[in-house]
């Protein structure tokens, strides 16, 4: 009987972690908005950059053909520079993200990365140039080593942990009683929202990407968190081509320029101060915040 007991024990092991990897590849599809890849053209070229300059150039997109979605949207990130994007809910400001990182090719116009055409380059190269922060960051089932690891698998523990400190959780990390071993996601350590946000930082500073995009969560973290958090992007933003997308305009006031986004065409655009003078959309909507901030 002992003899049976050993294949199917092993049986059983290899169950779970199939069962174990098909659970992570099923966040990583819903992560990825699961559609079909776009593919890399015959010929595409490596993107080997240290510095990037992005450029929207009049974007037309639909996710189908039936409805549209972004009409002639056109920006550019200077080299270390921020944009961000505001406006309403279902605008369009994350699927500029989804664009950028090439889910999907636009209808319309082009994105271009140091003058080249996103399309023209591989995915992998394209992808390893970017660094996103999500609105929601999505844990797999394993230790907290390796979901900061993940940007970047051979970092060694000093890396990782390096990356944890500038990110402010290491000290939350080691407070644990299997530290870095200790498992997270559905079937682990829940980590709350901030805390989940500072691991996908963490991630962000190991892959050490030129390019950033930080999808700004809509749901509030309490205003402390939300303040350490804001302090560590600006400091890992320094340098890099920055997309903001954001809800709270607090946390955009520096960015080189800020552009509403209304039904997918861009309405205002400029500084913060100059969309303060302008007194349109945007001041609306900062009077808006600063009266909620102030009664709330
Ligand atoms: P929010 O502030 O709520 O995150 P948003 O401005 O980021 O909104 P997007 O996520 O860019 O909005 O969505 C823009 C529009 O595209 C929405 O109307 C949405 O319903 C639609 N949309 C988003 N993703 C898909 C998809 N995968 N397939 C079809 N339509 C989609």
């Amino acid at each position: 009987l002992t003899q049976l007991y050993a294949p199917l024990n092993f049986l059983g092991f290899v169950y779970r972690e199939i069962k174990h990897a098909l659970a992570d590849m099923e966040r990583m599809f819903r992560l990825m908005d699961q559609h079909e890849e776009v593919a890399d053209r015959p010929g595409a070229r490596t993107l080997g950059a240290r510095r990037a300059q992005i450029e929207f150039d009049q974007v037309d997109f639909g996710y189908t053909p039936q409805r549209q979605i972004l009409f002639g949207v056109s920006f550019t990130i200077p080299e270390g520079g921020t944009v961000a994007v505001v406006g309403a809910s279902g605008a369009g400001k994350s699927t500029l993200s989804r664009l950028l990182f090439r889910f999907y090719d636009v209808d319309g116009g082009a994105i271009r990365i140091n003058g080249q055409d996103i399309r023209d380059l591989t995915q992998e190269s394209l992808r390893r140039h970017i660094g996103i922060v999500p609105q929601d960051t999505v844990l797999f089932n394993d230790t907290i080593r390796y979901n900061i690891a993940y940007g970047n698998p051979q970092a060694s523990q000093d890396e990782i942990e390096r990356a944890a400190q500038a990110a402010r959780i290491h000290d939350f990390i080691m407070a644990l009683p299997e530290g870095y071993q200790t498992q997270v996601g559905e079937r682990g350590l829940k980590l709350s929202g901030g805390e989940k946000q500072r691991v996908a930082i963490a991630r962000t500073i190991l892959k050490n990407p030129p390019i950033l995009v930080f999808d700004e969560a809509t749901s509030a973290l309490d205003t402390r968190t939300e303040r350490d958090i804001q302090d560590e992007l600006e400091r890992i933003a320094r340098d890099r081509s920055t997309l903001i997308i954001a809800h709270r305009l607090s946390t955009i006031v520096n960015a080189d320029e800020i552009i509403v986004l209304g039904k997918g065409r861009v309405l205002e655009r400029g500084t913060h101060q100059a969309l303060l003078q302008r007194d349109g959309r945007y001041a609306r909507m900062w009077r808006m915040q600063q009266a909620g901030r102030q009664t709330g």
